[in-house]
């Protein structure tokens, strides 16, 4: 039997490479039969993790399939995401990568809601099939999808400055409202459509609490600051952007609404244009000096414990997608499993996990 595994291992890993293998295909063939789609139509883009295709419905309207590949050596990366993630805290489980790959895919689509409920653009979520992801499809009446804002012809530098702000004003909403990171955000992972930025692409977003949520954070604005100051946006700098998203409070008291308190914000960002020399300079490089030191310091997230059973317990009253996805649903290796007899806390997860995995294949 064993040999017959790795038969089946070897024909697995081929057929994986390509995305559609037979399992894939099933599940699509299904959703034809149930009239979800009617059919699926070209690639829109082939990335290393994921392919995302166009399907019609029987009605003729234009749905996102994101397809996940589930070849193992694709979701290595993805380590850094998981270490921390309460949702993971189990570990999940690296022998199994359809499972794994499942756990993605429905990460993705649970914080789609998230992003949904807190109206921020993004595409709506419809249903997942184990690596599908069905959504809906941001593009023209024709099929043609939004470009990245990083491919996105906008001629005028005030619709950048308005979009940066919106955008901002975004983000702000996903730490709070969603209590989410995106944790892989740039002109990349954001459409320009129908005149708004729309978020995708968040199967790795992190819950805010997650011990590197503000390292996560930093880099997101970080891409996002380097973009917006190329098209000649005023923005506000890494670190006011970063104070922007994260504080509890803005300065709302006196009517303001946060776009006001942002245009505020940005009124006083000191540009460099605005002026020769003299003490404003002086401010512009004091505030650059900042940002390079606050780019280099880690943020720690001061959560030294990542059980919380208060958390547990208030999870119980969320709705659905906003319930945490426990990696327990899936098959792990549970950390109390770890060789008991060596009591090591100073072993790294990864020595951990992969003892606790040789041990199982020895029984
Ligand atoms: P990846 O993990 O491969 O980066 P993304 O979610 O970023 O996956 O999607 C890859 C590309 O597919 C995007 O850059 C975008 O061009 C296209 N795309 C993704 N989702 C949609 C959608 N709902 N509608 C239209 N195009 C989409
Ligand atoms: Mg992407």
């Amino acid at each position: 039997p064993s040999s017959y595994a790795n038969m089946k291992d070897k024909s697995d890993r081929a057929t994986n490479e390509q995305v559609l293998d037979p399992r894939t295909r099933i599940i699509l063939f299904k959703m034809i039969g149930r009239g979800l789609i009617h059919e699926v139509n070209g690639c829109v883009s082939t990335g290393k993790e994921a392919n995302v295709y166009h399907a019609l419905t029987p009605d003729s309207a234009h749905l996102a399939l994101k397809i996940y590949k589930t070849s193992i050596l694709v979701f290595k990366d993805r380590d850094r995401y998981v270490t921390g993630e309460y949702r993971f805290r189990r570990g999940y489980n690296r022998k199994n990568p359809r499972k794994m790959v499942r756990l993605w895919a429905e990460k993705e689509l649970r914080n789609l809601r998230r992003l949904r409920a807190a109206e921020i653009p993004c595409p709506e979520p419809l249903e997942v099939r184990e690596n599908v992801l069905v959504m809906s499809f941001l593009g023209d009446n024709e099929g043609w999808a939004s470009p990245r804002l990083k491919d996105a012809e906008i001629a005028d530098r005030s619709t950048y400055a308005a979009l940066y702000s919106e955008l901002v004003l975004n983000l702000r909403k996903l730490f709070h409202q969603c209590k989410l990171v995106h944790a892989d955000l740039s002109e990349y992972n954001i459409l320009y459509h129908r005149g708004h930025l729309y978020i995708i692409d968040v199967s790795q977003s992190v819950e805010h609490d997650h011990p590197s949520a503000f390292d996560f954070l930093r880099n997101d604005i970080k891409n996002i600051e380097d973009f917006f100051s190329r098209t000649g946006v005023n923005c506000l700098g890494l670190r006011r952007c970063f104070e922007f998203i994260v504080k509890e409070k803005l300065e709302t008291t006196d009517g303001l609404n946060e776009e006001d308190v942002l245009k505020k914000w940005l009124e006083f960002t000191p540009s460099e244009g605005s002026s020769e020399g003299g003490p404003i300079k002086a401010v512009v490089e004091q505030a650059a000096h900042e940002d390079a030191v606050f780019k280099k310091s880690h943020i720690p997230r001061t959560l030294g414990e990542l059980y919380d059973p208060e958390r547990e317990v208030a999870a119980l009253s969320l709705n659905d997608w906003e319930k945490p996805i426990y990696a327990d649903t899936i098959e792990l290796v549970h950390p109390d499993e770890k060789n008991p007899t060596e009591g090591d806390d100073t072993q790294s997860n990864d020595s951990g996990e992969l003892r606790a995995l040789s041990r199982s294949s020895d029984t």
